[in-house]
């Protein structure tokens, strides 16, 4: 656009003509302009009902953690049962597939989505947590000679198996708790 005084280049966004100096019909510090700088401000800035809270990156990644973690013990485990003969297995496996893909998929997307599913697999994994401490039980009479220290090995393998997604729930949890 052009000035009308001297025909020179102008811009909406000066105020006068940088050659001549006379007022730019064109500039605009209008609702337009406004509207524009304020769409590039944090929500956080304005009140009522456009107030939401930053997304809480380390709660995320924690329940992103925890949702991955579930999905591929899940699939790996499904795919090392070789006899499909156990359903308690089977149920275990979709429930770590099921919710490890909500978690991940709900995670980051707000209102936290992705809780219900979480702790549903945190008290999944405190009950493969507790019955660890039955394989310990075991009656040593039942165990073949052979297989030595098999309980303390099983009882160490799934508590280690279960740790991280254990400790990320727990920092998930945490990190909610601060946000309030
Ligand atoms: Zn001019």
């Amino acid at each position: 656009m052009k000035c009308k005084a001297c025909g020179s280049e102008v811009t909406t966004s000066q105020k006068y003509c940088t050659y001549c100096g006379e007022y730019n019909e064109y500039f605009l510090f209008s609702e337009e302009r406004q509207s524009e700088s304020q769409s590039n401000l944090s929500p956080l800035h304005y009140g009522g009902n456009h107030v939401s809270k930053p997304l809480n990156r380390k709660k995320i990644t924690a329940a992103k953690v925890v949702g991955i973690y579930s999905i591929v013990f899940g699939t790996l485990s499904f795919l090392g049962n070789e006899q499909l003969a156990n359903p308690l297995t089977i149920i275990m496996q979709i429930i770590m597939i099921v919710f490890g893909i909500m978690v991940t998929v709900f995670a980051g997307k707000g209102e936290g989505k992705e809780k219900g599913f979480l702790i549903t697999l945190f008290v999944f994994y405190c009950i493969i947590a507790l019955s660890s401490f039955a394989i310990l039980a075991i009656p040593d009479n039942l165990i073949p000679a052979e297989y030595g220290n098999i309980k303390f090995f099983l009882f160490i393998l799934c508590n280690a198996l279960i740790i991280t997604p254990f400790i990320f729930s727990i920092i998930y949890f945490s990190a909610s708790k601060k946000e309030y």
